[in-house]
């Protein structure tokens, strides 16, 4: 099936006994037993609910997993991921990796006997460099927030698989709709369904998609027993915006790819970063893997912080946030909102500066946005 008849049908089936078209609510923390040890479907709200059930159906279909498992927020998710290695194991994390899951490696996990190590990605060759004895995790972004770089997600399950280490593919930037990593032979796709996948910034959430039995059965366990579950209202939230993720996506890029080549062929700035545009250097693989290039765009000002902070000034749809993937428009100065806590030598090495912009292109009308950003 189609991602687009996916998204309106997935986890959706009519309810048996009333015919309510949408699954309910359930807002329920215990189910009643018919004889001690005999539960019917669910004995106990962190172990199971309907409304959970029925929005990771969705995730899993859309992904092409088999099991789909989601939790409190991305980086509960993100947890739970580091949570399937034993102590001693090394990870490899690209570089420019989101800042909160930089800092939960760094400022956390690292406490508890797990390794570390944030590379460039973009040559697959430097993976297989930086492999340890003890490696036993990829930690893939692609495309990166908020450079938008890229890596070759099935080049690096090669070097990966046969030495039985685990890829997870952070895949909330591209969502499901624009990118597969399970089809390119990942391990477990992660999503902040806070971005994309909730799509109206109404609600915090994540997820991990699976296709291996191992993985999903200690994924399960670790939901149940770590308990970092959604509420019974998210995961409505969530199951009720995956109806119109391809929609969503489809517009987002739409837009995304019309403002980048503006913004570009303005000459106004000093980098314009999108992987649709064929000036970004790795746009032939964005082809390849993607199969569109979402709806990020980032930019460089001429004149660093204080350029960066006029632009703000002149804009009125674009509104200046964090987070990104809601069905509005906003802007983002990553140096001083989303990417502060990545250490500061980090950021100079990265390119993370004053004048670095990041833009989340909604669904509005794209000329009243190219109005917007003075390129219309
Ligand atoms: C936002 C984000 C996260 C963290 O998700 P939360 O829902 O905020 O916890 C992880 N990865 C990426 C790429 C993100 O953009």
């Amino acid at each position: 099936m189609h991602h687009a008849t996916i998204c309106v049908h997935g986890g959706a089936e009519p309810h048996a006994e009333t015919g309510a078209l949408n699954m309910p609510i359930y807002q329920t923390s215990t189910y009643v037993q018919d004889s001690p040890g005999q539960p019917r479907l669910y004995d106990y709200a962190r172990a199971g609910n309907p409304t959970r059930t029925a929005a990771e159906e969705a995730l899993a279909l859309l992904e092409g997993g088999a099991c789909a498992y989601s939790f409190a927020s991305g980086l509960a998710a993100a947890q739970v991921a580091i949570q399937l290695l034993d102590q001693g194991s090394h990870v490899l994390v690209c570089e420019d990796v989101y800042g909160g899951s930089g800092r939960l490696f760094t400022d956390i996990m690292a406490r508890y006997g797990l390794e570390f190590d944030f590379i460039d990605m973009a040559e697959p060759q430097a993976i297989a460099a930086a492999i340890k004895d003890n490696t036993r995790m990829l930690w893939i972004e692609s495309p990166t927030n908020p450079l938008l770089h890229l890596v070759d997600i099935r080049a690096a399950v090669e070097i990966a698989a046969p030495r039985a280490i685990t890829t997870v593919v952070d895949n909330t930037f591209a969502s499901p709709v624009f990118q597969s990593p399970l089809a390119l032979g990942a391990d477990v796709v992660l999503h902040s369904t806070t971005k994309y996948m909730g799509g109206h910034s109404d609600m915090i959430g994540g997820a991990l998609i699976v296709n291996r039995d191992d993985l999903a059965a200690r994924i399960k366990f670790l939901q149940f027993a770590a308990g970092a579950i959604p509420s019974p209202f998210e995961s409505f939230l969530l199951a009720r915006s995956v109806r119109t993720l391809h929609l969503r996506m489809q517009r987002h890029q739409e837009n995304a790819l019309r403002i980048a080549q503006a913004l570009e062929h303005s000459g106004r700035f000093a980098a314009v970063i999108y992987p649709g545009l064929p000036s970004h250097p790795q746009h032939a693989l964005a082809k390849k893997q993607m199969r569109g290039f979402g709806g990020i765009i980032s930019l460089r000002v001429h004149g660093g912080q204080a350029a960066a902070e006029d632009f703000f000034q002149k804009l009125r749809l674009f509104k200046l946030a964090e987070s990104l993937g809601g069905v509005e428009s906003l802007v983002n100065h990553p140096e001083t909102m989303t990417h502060a806590s990545v250490p500061l030598a980090r950021r100079q090495q990265l390119g993370i500066d004053g004048g670095l912009i990041r833009l989340s292109v909604g669904i509005e009308h794209c000329d009243d946005l190219l109005a917007d950003l003075g390129v219309g």
